[in-house]
Parts: C-alpha cells; sequence; structure tokens
C-alpha cells in the first residue's frame, strides 16, 4: 500500500506560445500520466498531478489536478511540490525549447518564410533530480528511437532517478496516443523489459516498484 504517501505526477505534453494563438507543443495525450495518478490513488497515496493541456479526465479524492501550459510553469510548480514529496513521477513530454521572444500580437502572414528563435527549456527531472534527498524516490520516462537501454541508462544516471521507464518507438500499439505500452523497467542495476499491456497495467507495474521502495 502507498497509504498517505505524497507522490508527484507530471503528465501530458507542454504548449510553447509563439503567439497569442499558436504554439509549439507535441503529441503526448497524457493517458500513462493519468493511468499513474490513478494507480497510486487507488492504493491511498495523495498524488498531485501537475498536467499539460491534454483532454483525460479524472476525478479522484486523492488526485489534486494542477493545471499548466508551459515548460516553464511546469518546472515552477514541480519544484515548488516536490520538496514535500515522497516520490516523483515525471511522465510528462516537456518542450525541449521554447520561442525565444512570444510575440505579444499575431504574426502576420506577410513573407515567404518565418523564423522563430527557440531556446532551451529547464530540465524538470534533472532540476528534481539535484534536490531529491535519500529518502525521495524518482521515476522518469525516456522514448529512444536508438541505442534504446544505454541511452535509458544514461538518463538515469544524469537526472539522478531511481528508475527510468523506456519506452520504445519500434513497437508497435506501443506510446503515444495508443492504450497499451511496452516498456522496460531499469534501474542502476536491473533492466527488466515487460511484455505489451495496458497503459493501466503498466501503471499497475510501476506503483508496484513504489511498493517495493517503500517497504
Ligand atoms: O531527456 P529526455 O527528455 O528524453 O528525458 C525524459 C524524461 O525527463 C521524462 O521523465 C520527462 O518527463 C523528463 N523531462 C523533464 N523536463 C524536461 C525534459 C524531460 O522533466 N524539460
Amino acid at each position: 500500500m502507498l497509504q498517505g504517501k505524497e507522490i508527484l505526477i507530471t503528465a501530458g505534453p507542454t504548449y510553447e506560445k509563439i503567439d497569442p494563438v499558436r504554439f509549439i507543443g507535441n503529441f503526448s495525450t497524457g493517458k500513462m500520466g493519468y493511468a499513474l495518478a490513478e494507480a497510486c490513488a487507488n492504493k491511498g497515496a495523495h498524488v498531485k498531478l501537475i498536467s499539460g493541456p491534454t483532454t483525460q479526465n479524472i476525478i479522484h479524492p486523492n488526485i489534486k489536478r494542477i493545471d499548466v501550459l508551459s515548460a516553464q510553469e511546469m518546472y515552477a510548480a514541480a519544484m515548488a511540490i516536490f520538496p514535500t514529496m515522497n516520490t516523483a513521477i515525471l511522465c510528462a513530454a516537456v518542450a525541449d525549447y521554447t520561442p525565444k521572444a512570444p510575440s505579444a500580437t499575431k504574426i502576420k502572414s506577410k513573407t515567404s518564410e518565418l523564423s522563430i528563435d527557440l531556446v532551451k527549456t529547464k530540465d524538470i527531472a534533472a532540476a528534481l533530480g539535484q534536490l531529491k534527498t535519500a529518502q525521495q524516490v524518482m521515476i522518469g520516462f525516456a522514448l529512444e528511437t536508438n541505442n534504446e537501454v544505454e541511452n535509458a541508462q544514461k538518463k538515469l544516471r544524469e537526472k539522478n532517478l531511481d528508475y527510468i521507464i523506456l519506452n520504445s518507438l519500434q513497437d508497435e500499439n506501443a506510446g503515444f496516443g495508443y492504450d497499451t505500452n511496452k516498456v522496460t523497467i531499469i534501474s542502476k542495476n536491473t533492466i527488466t523489459p515487460l511484455p505489451l499491456m495496458s497503459k493501466t497495467e503498466v501503471a499497475k507495474e510501476i506503483v508496484a516498484l513504489l511498493g517495493e521502495k517503500n517497504e
């Protein structure tokens, strides 16, 4: 059981404004993060779900949803909450870049070409990883297209995660938009591939890791 544990979950995409009506986003639906929130709440945890824009809905007495739009907003919300959390699960597909100077007015379509300068966003997982205490557990996700396990292990170390859940884009029916996922759970010393399963079942497997850590 995760009775009374405080768990922070980030979910969904972020939207980075180009002007008041346009943004840079990605295809994340938030399904995996919301499934995780529900699985944790059903085990008795108190969940703070920091969510980018999604069509997902969840109503559960143990889940407090905090809606954000941009990577910067998600970063600020996560940093504010993390010190009082037992666990953080970083499931959001955070934009890596954001427009350097979003226009205050709608950009007119006058020219044949348009360039937008982008700057790197803050890495939420890495920032939390630097604050993490020995009592806190952190789980991240990685979506890789090549040298998957090596890249995921590198991210595990660099972001100071306890586990990283590797999604491979090479697996059919897994990843963005699908209800199923095929993941490999990687810790410092273990690599555990799981079969294709529903995101709800994947969420239960991930929650089981927390049970082990908290015992
Ligand atoms: O480096 P990469 O984006 O592949 O890392 C993925 C992991 O890091 C995910 O857990 C994701 O939620 C997290 N992340 C983050 N903030 C970012 C970029 C990624 O929390 N700006």
